[in-house]
């Protein structure tokens, strides 16, 4: 399996895009917190547009279509955006949500999202050339759980059912693994080892709700053990922030983004 940066690096002979500096954010935030004709005003919170995560799995796929040329498949949407996607689509990329539909010996980049080593393996018994484009805050998660479940903990893993990012961190300790799927689940989570529980999350949570739901786990649980360092990745806190920042300075706040998204409920104080 091809890593991102080895992939960056056999193309353009430099060094990977740094997580620290998005590019297409930066193209998409030309507009000014000026000032429009008349009495509105709007506000634009800052940071905004998608996270370098995800800014960098697009590269990886036009990475891929300049090395490899078309087609190049994409497990899962590379981010949650009609208009990139269907650049992608029009360079050659096809979006595909099973390694089973890619055909055998082809090319196919593993989203930011992270996979499975369930889907990895899939994906080499078919005999596909796999680019891995997972975040590195994801591999972390990923790595947070491969080592608690070794070391014998019960990993409550905080997040959206059916997430792509929760069920790739699940596959990385399947047996160990007990998914949370909000404040209101805690009372119904059954351990074997109370004394032996961690709490794990997706990386995309509202860090408010979050909270809540380890308050009550650490109730039922008191002796629960937080994760080594913050799950929820800094882009998602960011975004939060700037929100509560202008939301109570305006009358609406519009969140712009596809249907697709799972918004992270932020409650405004
Ligand atoms: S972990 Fe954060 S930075 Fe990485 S892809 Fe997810 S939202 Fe983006």
């Amino acid at each position: 399996m091809l890593t991102y940066n080895q992939l960056v690096s056999t193309i353009s002979n430099g060094s990977a895009v740094s997580l620290q500096i998005p590019r297409v954010p930066a193209l998409r935030n030309r507009l000014r917190d000026n000032p429009v004709t008349g009495s509105k005003r709007v506000l634009l919170a800052a940071p905004r547009g998608y996270c370098a995560g995800v800014d960098r799995a697009v590269i990886a796929v036009e990475k891929a279509l300049e090395k490899f040329g078309a087609p190049v498949y994409v497990r899962k949407q590379i981010v949650h955006n009609i208009h990139v996607v269907s650049t992608l689509e029009k360079q050659g990329a096809i979006f595909v949500d099973d390694v089973g539909e890619v055909p055998e010996g082809s090319h196919v980049v593993f989203s930011a999202h992270g996979v499975s080593p369930a889907v990895v393996q899939s994906a080499a018994d078919r005999g596909l050339d796999a680019i891995d484009a997972t975040c590195p805050l994801v591999t972390k998660v990923h790595r947070e759980a491969t080592r608690f479940a070794r070391d014998d903990y019960e990993i409550l893993l905080i997040g959206h059912h059916g997430h792509e990012e929760v069920e790739g961190t699940m596959g990385h300790a399947p047996e160990r693994t007990i998914l949370v799927g909000s404040p209101a689940d805690v009372a119904s989570v059954e351990v074997r080892n109370p004394d032996h529980v961690v709490w794990l999350s997706q990386t995309t949570l509202s860090v408010d709700e979050t909270m809540e739901t380890v308050r009550r786990l650490r109730e039922r649980f008191p002796l629960l053990q937080d994760p080594p360092s913050d799950d929820i990745c800094y882009a998602t806190q960011n975004r939060q922030v700037a929100i509560k920042k202008v939301a109570p300075d305006a009358d609406l706040v519009i969140v712009v983004g596809s249907a697709k998204m799972r918004f992270a409920f932020i409650e405004i104080q």
